[in-house]
């Protein structure tokens, strides 16, 4: 019940209404009275910034409520496997990067079906879509490249922690012939993003692209050499926002300093503790895990569960007698090339202050 326009160019009809006499109330109506002699409707309501009530006498009285998802969203939700945001409507994938695009491949959404909006949104919304499915289709069939995971079966101990993780619902748990359960990447439904790789306890499930020892091969190289004056910071950066971010530092022509190591993963997800704890063996005077916003993840929940690895890997540096500020977390979005040079100049500061590593 807030007086106020959202879409484009609503300011000016809200301001023109009011030029020509129309009266904007805050509040709610509590009644509506006809009253029969002078043929007129009374209003009652309570205006919320004047704290006092009102009658109003009105010619007409239009009654517009909030507009809700229809009864049988959920259902239909649950059916294609889609999310729903807390309003009840379906969930875009990612609004700004990817409008009118849900986590299922060949599932758009357009207009009233995300939220509240008026015809020339929608119509704009239902071209994207249209466009998109039109593209889906063109080729006749779907190319789905093998960056998935897969599981080692001899390893995994049913915890049932991967299949609740992944953000795609791509992992079930399949019973063998010995009566064991093990779980399963469906490899159609799976994006590659390696969040139930950083989640499972035992090491089971591994990506194709990105095995563990290429991440220890890569960190060993990226810090094998100094060639500066400043201490050597490596930072894991997800390909999606945190990488991107890092890219869009070059092509503004912004320096950041050369003792930063990038370390490009899937997603920041993918990371294990043991994967930061690990840096510090190698080399890394600090380390820095660069991904996208948490309510911005392109794969929803990768950046959450980082977040609290990072705290976790924290508490154990500290335990290990490590200064835990030589680990920080930072989220961004793929357009913030200035905050990656200004963080990695940030930790970089930080750590000659510290001074020299000592591991015992
Ligand atoms: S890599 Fe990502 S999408 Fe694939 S199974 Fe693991 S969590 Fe799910
Ligand atoms: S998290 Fe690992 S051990 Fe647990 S079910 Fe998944 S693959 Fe198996």
């Amino acid at each position: 019940i807030d007086v106020r326009t959202t879409g484009r160019e609503h300011e000016y009809y809200y301001e023109r209404a009011r030029e020509m006499g129309i009266k904007f109330v805050k509040g709610r109506p509590t009644e509506i009275l006809h009253d029969p002699e002078a043929n007129l409707l009374i209003v009652d309501v309570e205006d919320e910034l004047l704290r006092r009530f009102l009658e109003l006498e009105a010619d007409l009285v239009v009654l517009s409520p909030a507009m809700v998802p229809v009864e049988d969203t959920k259902e239909l939700a649950e059916m294609l496997g889609l999310e729903l945001d807390k309003d009840g409507f379906f969930k875009e994938y990612n609004a700004k990067l990817r409008p009118t695009e849900t986590k299922k491949r060949g599932i758009f959404i357009c207009g009233g079906a995300t939220f509240p909006k008026d015809a020339p949104t929608t119509s704009l919304q239902a071209h994207s879509a249209a466009v998109k499915a039109a593209k889906f289709l063109l080729n006749g069939k779907i190319v789905k490249d093998q960056r998935t995971a897969y599981v080692n079966e001899d390893y995994c101990g049913d915890c049932e922690f991967c299949p609740v993780t992944c953000p795609y619902g791509a992992i079930t748990l399949m019973e063998k012939a010995d009566g064991h359960f093990v779980a399963h990447v469906d490899d159609l439904l799976c994006e590659g993003c390696g969040v139930c790789v950083g989640t499972c306890p035992v090491g089971a499930i591994e990506l194709r692209h990105l095995k563990p020892s290429q991440i220890s091969a890569q960190m060993k190289a990226l810090l094998s050499v100094n060639g500066t004056s400043k201490p050597l910071v490596l930072a894991f950066c997800c390909s999606e926002c945190g990488h991107a971010a890092v890219d869009s530092s070059g092509m503004a022509m912004l320096n950041y300093p050369a003792n930063v190591r990038v370390l490009r993963v899937p997603c920041t997800g993918v990371l294990q503790v043991q994967h930061i704890l690990e840096a510090f063996k190698a080399g890394a005077q600090g380390v820095m895990v660069v991904g996208c916003k948490s309510d911005g993840c392109h794969y929803e929940v990768g950046s959450q569960k980082t977040q609290k690895k990072v705290e976790l890997a924290k508490t154990l540096l500290k335990e290990y007698g490590v200064e835990p500020e030589r680990l920080e977390m930072f989220n961004m979005v793929y357009i913030e090339g200035d905050k990656f040079a200004e963080a990695a100049k940030a930790m970089t500061e930080r750590v000659e202050k510290l001074g020299a590593l000592q591991l015992a």
